[in-house]
């Protein structure tokens, strides 16, 4: 048996490797829509009260979706309700939307969608000045920055990142620097969390030529991620030195 060393470089290169990378493979959804005449509700159903009472956890939050879902397609089949709606999803623009996900989208989503942000979870969303946008110059989705100031001159905009396949792809891209600080910080001793506030700079950024390809932005976050997570940070560093800057008005972002 090889023993690993669990060291701190190891540990944060997984980290980084995990906030990349989707929980478990998308559902082909439009295939279980497709084969809904198969599915035993009655054994899913067994199957999720077995699985009581659930840890709050992504894990538990994407399995108890999955069953769930499956479930109701299985009855919506039985009664020979419809599995899609009129509208295409107001998210992708592209599949169908599912009738009954209407509360929080008024032209309603699709399932793949709806499990997307599942597979990419964070805890902490504060994604700051960044947002997924659709970039008409070269037809793709990317990411761009928008920061309003008191005054004119305290604003900025930019497109940040362009050229991703698909909006999710840019949704994986935003969220990842979150992902890390979520996976990062379970492992730290309290008051050493890494902040996803620091790890996406502004200065750093705005040196770079941009708009960066994807593989760069990639690039730019590993390199920050290491950057925020030095070995031996001491405790609350990141809020004494944030708290230092604010009152010397030494801020950058
Ligand atoms: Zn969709």
């Amino acid at each position: 048996m090889n023993i690993v060393p669990h060291d701190h470089a190891f540990g944060r290169d997984q980290a980084i490797d995990a906030a990349f990378q989707p929980l478990d493979a998308p559902t082909d959804w439009d295939a279980v829509i497709r084969d809904a005449a198969q599915i035993n509700p009655e054994a899913l159903i067994a199957e999720l009260r077995a699985g009581e009472p659930y840890a709050v956890n992504e894990l538990n939050v994407l399995k108890t979706w999955r069953l769930n879902t499956k479930i109701r397609i299985a009855h919506r089949y039985r009664r020979g309700l419809p599995q899609h709606d009129k509208h295409t999803c107001a998210s992708c623009g592209v599949r169908a939307s599912v009738p009954t996900i209407t509360r929080e989208w008024r032209v309603g989503q699709c399932l793949h969608c709806e499990e997307m942000p599942m597979l990419f979870p964070a805890e902490r969303m504060d994604r700051g000045p960044l947002f997924v946008a659709w970039d008409s110059a070269s037809g793709t989705w990317g990411l761009a920055w928008q920061r309003g100031g008191v005054g004119d001159r305290d604003k900025t905009a930019a497109v940040v990142v362009i050229g991703f396949g698909s909006y999710w792809d840019a949704y994986a891209s935003l969220i990842a620097p979150m992902r890390f600080a979520t996976i990062y910080s379970r492992a730290c001793p309290p008051g050493t969390s890494v902040d996803a506030g620091a790890l996406t700079p502004a200065g750093e950024l705005f040196q770079q030529t941009l708009p960066l390809t994807p593989e760069r932005w990639v690039a730019f976050c590993r390199e920050q991620m290491k950057k925020a997570t030095p070995e031996g940070v001491e405790p609350y560093d990141w809020e004494i030195r944030q708290a230092c800057d604010s009152f010397f008005g030494k801020s950058q972002d």
